[in-house]
């Protein structure tokens, strides 16, 4: 492909992991017109061409496009990042399909111990459409990772320039290259001609450790009118946990509550955010199907995360274990 990239000459050659995971940034338009995945990953091929700052070391990990990835592959990463910190890696990064690449980022923010940058990044058309991002967007990552002011962000995305918080970006825009958004507060920092650059600090997170993932978390979404019929489906002895994208401040209407009662009943762990873009669930009304009814019910509230996120921290909590209280106080606090 030949496309030249560019990179001052530093005293510090760090060593960066590339992971590639599949996803548009790996793709091909066809003669069609379609976007297909290729067998040769076209970004991996390129990665070979980096010389002078960085040296990369490549791992074609996977090669899906990412409405296949599941918290298994999410795992199978992070187990290979804590091998490569074993062995003395400088910073990560991954390439991924953006559909699934907050889950996946904010997965590993949970369970990485935060000791050397890894970043996420994807694109939105493909390698050989014009105005391809994927090259772009890779380079901005490892520029990212090999900056030492990206110590101790957690796990970060870089898109289209920005970088953003792994816990709280989201991909807002079905085709746009500016698709990766964070809600409330924005990115934490800007990409610069060959560095990063930050405005905001990260407060810590609790991580948690785990080494395997349980499957049957589910994600619900409320809407108006709705009655109890999706909760009944999940009301059995397989399913782990519940994230529900509840109303507003996080209410719902009152004909969900007695199947939603039911799923308590059975000790079923239900998390309670909002299908808001921007803000926080909390318990403010108090009336039939109000936050306050629904803390008193028991579903546990978890603030400021979106439900795709919820669903992974509920996913990862029950997977270490944790039970009762210490599954609430995991869900509800943003920090250690
Ligand atoms: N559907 C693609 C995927 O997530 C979208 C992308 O990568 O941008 O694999």
């Amino acid at each position: 492909m030949g496309t030249n990239i560019f990179w001052k000459e530093v005293d510090v050659v760090k060593k960066i992991l590339a992971i590639h995971t599949g996803g548009t940034i790996s793709m091909s338009q066809n003669a069609q017109g379609d976007v297909v995945p290729n067998a040769k990953n076209p970004i991996a091929q390129e990665a070979t061409i980096l010389a002078g700052r960085v040296h990369l070391v490549t791992d074609e990990m996977f090669n899906l496009p990412s409405p296949h990835v599941t918290p298994v592959e999410m795992l199978k990463i992070q187990q290979r990042i804590l091998r490569a910190e074993a062995d003395g890696i400088d910073g990560v990064v991954i390439t991924h399909g953006t559909d699934t690449l907050e889950e996946t980022a904010y997965f590993l923010d949970l369970t990485l111990p935060n000791t050397i940058p890894v970043v996420v990044t994807g694109a939105m058309r493909s390698s050989n459409e014009i105005g391809s991002d994927g090259m772009y967007n890779f380079q901005s990552a490892i520029e990212v990772a090999a900056d030492d002011a990206s110590q101790g962000n957690g796990v970060m995305v870089v898109m289209n320039d920005e970088i953003h918080s792994a816990r709280y970006v989201t991909k807002t825009h079905t085709t746009n290259v500016a698709t990766f958004r964070t809600p409330t507060f924005g990115p934490i920092g800007i990409v610069a001609k060959d560095h990063a650059v930050y405005f905001q600090k990260l407060i810590r997170q609790a991580t948690c450790q785990i080494d395997h993932v349980i499957d049957h978390v589910y994600l619900i979404k409320a809407y108006a009118g709705m009655d109890g019929s999706l909760f009944e489906f999940l009301d059995n002895d397989a399913t782990a946990g519940v994230v529900i994208e509840g109303l507003g401040a996080g209410n719902l209407p009152p004909r969900t509550l007695p199947a939603i009662q039911q799923l308590l009943d059975r000790q079923i762990p239900l998390v309670l955010v909002s299908r808001c873009y921007n803000g926080v669930a909390e318990d403010i009304y108090d009336y039939d199907g109000g936050g306050i009814q629904l803390r008193k019910m028991g579903l546990m509230l978890c603030q400021g995360l979106n439900g795709q996120k919820a669903r992974i921290k509920l996913l990862v909590g029950l997977s270490a274990g944790l039970t009762g209280d210490e599954l609430k106080d995991f869900l509800r606090t943003a920090v250690s």
